[in-house]
């Protein structure tokens, strides 16, 4: 586009969500940031990041393949997760804004807010998501689901180009009606029923919809974030009068396991362990929730 040449928003937003789509992105949207700014704690809204922000864009990949859903879960933690790729279609979104159009964009950084502590991010690539229309709260801990991609990994860009918002879904997939039935009979839906350590409750109400949530997130922190070992084994190493144990705790397989997770860069330190999604039918059997699902959805399509 020439310097200078003027820039329709809605045909800039189709464009900026194609180029998305075309490097992998599943579903893209735009979240209404006036609507971010008054949801978002103070110190973790947009202007807080960026006060030039005037549109946030979200966008979602896929998670893992089919057959990585029946591996076992010691093997999961260490490829389960797609982040990555969603954020180097971030990256490049916010080069293609700046080259294409000539405004200012930034990825969004997804890492942690070093004045607030390792659980609290920057910004919140789920409010932006879920605001942009591309994934509804569940009742596995708040993890956006969508009723034909299933379950996704999040980025976003911001950028000082005005683009027009899109809605949250008027629909939440999650809970499904098998999930209500087992809820009904048990009190617990699949994710509830087969967390490791029940950090997951909640309740539905009469027509079938989620009326409450409740997550512990520390119990479900201690069991998948193990960034946070790392210093307890060194602590207890340190603070070890006996040589022995100070040796099995350095050298022993847990810690041992950490530094090779951190050393191959798996991502594997900051996964979950899986296992409420691996149960939940819309993040495993959604239309499109797998590269299979997706191929034969495009065979059929072609039909
Ligand atoms: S990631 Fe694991 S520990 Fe956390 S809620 Fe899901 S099943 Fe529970
Ligand atoms: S298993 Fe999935 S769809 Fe069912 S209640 Fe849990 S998150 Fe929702």
């Amino acid at each position: 586009m020439a310097p200078g040449s003027e820039i329709d928003p809605q045909e800039a937003k189709e464009k900026i969500l194609g180029y998305c789509l075309r490097k992998g992105a599943l579903a893209a949207g735009v979240a209404d940031i006036d609507v971010i700014e008054r949801i978002a704690p103070e110190g973790h809204r947009p202007s807080d990041l960026w006060p030039r922000a005037r549109s946030i864009i979200a966008l979602g990949v896929g998670g893992q393949t089919q057959g990585a859903w029946s591996i076992p879960a010691r093997a999961m933690s260490y490829f389960g997760s797609t982040e990555t790729r969603a954020y180097t279609i971030a990256y490049g979104c916010a080069f293609f804004i700046e080259n294409t159009y000539g405004r200012r964009a930034i990825y969004c950084p997804p890492d942690m807010d070093p004045e607030a502590g390792p659980r609290t991010p920057f910004q919140s690539l789920k409010l932006h998501a879920e605001i942009a229309g591309i994934g509804a709260r569940s009742l596995a801990g708040d993890i956006l689901l969508h009723p034909e991609f299933g379950y996704m990994y999040f980025a976003s860009v911001f950028t000082e180009l005005e683009l027009p918002p899109d809605r949250p879904m008027e629909d939440n997939p999650c809970p499904t009606p098998s999930c209500v039935d087992l809820f009904r009979r048990s009190g617990q839906t699949p994710c509830m029923k087969f967390c490791p350590v029940q950090c997951l409750s909640g309740d539905i109400d009469e027509d079938g919809r989620q009326s409450e949530m409740r997550y512990d997130m520390a119990a479900c922190a201690e069991m998948t974030q193990q960034y946070e070992t790392l210093p307890d084994l060194f602590e207890a190493a340190i603070g070890s009068g006996d040589e022995g144990e100070r040796e099995d705790l350095l050298f022993g397989p847990d810690n041992k396991m950490l530094w090779y997770k951190m050393s191959v860069g798996s991502g594997g330190l900051l996964a979950q362990c899986f296992e409420c999604m691996r149960v939940c039918p819309i993040a495993t059997q959604a239309p499109m929730a797998d590269p299979i699902r997706r191929r034969n959805a495009r065979a059929a399509d072609s039909r």
